[in-house]
């Protein structure tokens, strides 16, 4: 190095990267101050297909709407994806010919302006994270929360983001037991996500005798028993029980219908105990094929019934 070189500025060191904080799930950072008026609830019926709601006819849960249910279209044919796809804020849709996907988003994000009781929402604030408990929990000043029954929601899912509290419920059939853990405060509002299990398979009330519940092969236990299903040289081994019969589907059907008609008493519990400023929709996640085109259930399945659902909503009063 010559005398010069001394007199050179030393070369920058390189940058150091940023310091970020770690966010940890379940830490999350103080909210704003709120600003918007409603709790907002979103109630979703797993699997309930839109005729079963309509053949059971509840009273109680249509008195949000004066009675109107309307028949819409899920994004997705099986649980988790359609449960992400709504926290998008993207709610079941109707199908509106000759109108582009941008301004159907547009209008169905404009809608929460209502819901919530506030001014300014856009789909442009929902960028880029595109995640409504977020929006509403660091932008509007909620307090988060999700109770589910279904184990595919689970709280080490990515679902669980952005949320105060996130409970799967210790059966997958019993929304009565969520209201005790509803809690609401006049100095912010709650956003609560409920997904019920008594519409999904096995369509069981709460105390009904689990012996007595319908039973297909790998589906009670498609986790469970996923390492079972393996051979001894790693062959898939084949499941061949039976395939419903028709006695059976229509069976199967009518317990869904049942547990609408139950579920109505619950609901009647719930609009109990929620405060006056409370916006409620009503919808599923997916619906339910019983035998139709010789499919049951949901999921890989391409049929209007697995998407057709119920939507309604409004306040209790
Ligand atoms: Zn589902």
């Amino acid at each position: 190095m010559g005398l010069f070189d001394l007199f050179k500025k030393k070369p920058a060191p390189a940058p150091k990267p940023p310091v970020r904080p770690i966010v940890r799930p379940g830490m999350l950072g103080a909210q704003p101050d709120p600003k918007a008026e409603n709790n907002f609830i979103i109630v979703i019926l797993d699997s309930c297909r839109w005729d079963s709601f309509m053949e059971a006819a509840p009273k109680t849960i249509t008195k949000l709407s004066g009675g109107k249910v309307e028949k819409r279209y899920t994004y997705a044919s099986w649980t988790a994806p359609s449960h992400y796809n709504l926290l998008t804020g993207l709610l079941p849709h109707t199908t509106p010919p000759n109108v582009y996907a941008s301004e159907y988003y547009k209008e169905d994000f404009f809608n929460y302006n209502t819901r919530l009781g506030a001014k300014g929402i856009e789909f442009a604030k929902m960028v880029p994270s595109l995640w409504l408990p977020g929006f509403l929990r660091n932008t509007l000043g909620y307090s988060t929360h999700a109770r589910v029954s279904l184990p595919v929601l689970n709280p080490k899912t990515g679902i669980n983001r952005d949320f105060d509290t996130f409970q799967l419920m210790d059966h997958h059939n019993d929304m009565r037991s969520m209201l005790p853990t509803l809690k609401f405060d006049e100095k912010r509002p709650a956003f609560y996500m409920l997904n019920v299990g008594e519409t999904h398979y096995p369509y069981a009330l709460p105390n009904e005798d689990s012996s007595m519940w319908p039973r297909i092969s790998g589906v009670n236990g498609v986790f469970k028993k996923m390492e079972e299903s393996i051979d001894d040289k790693g062959q898939l081994i084949k499941d061949d029980t039976q395939f419903f019969d028709a006695d059976k589907m229509e069976q199967l059907r009518q317990r869904q219908i049942n547990t609408v008609k139950y579920l109505d008493g619950v609901f009647a519990e719930l609009f109990d105990l929620v405060p006056k400023n409370t916006h409620i929709i009503v919808t599923a996640d997916h619906g339910e094929l019983f035998g139709e085109m010789g499919y049951f259930g949901h999921g890989p399945i391409m049929h209007e019934k697995c998407f057709e659902v119920p939507f309604l909503e409004g306040k209790i009063r």
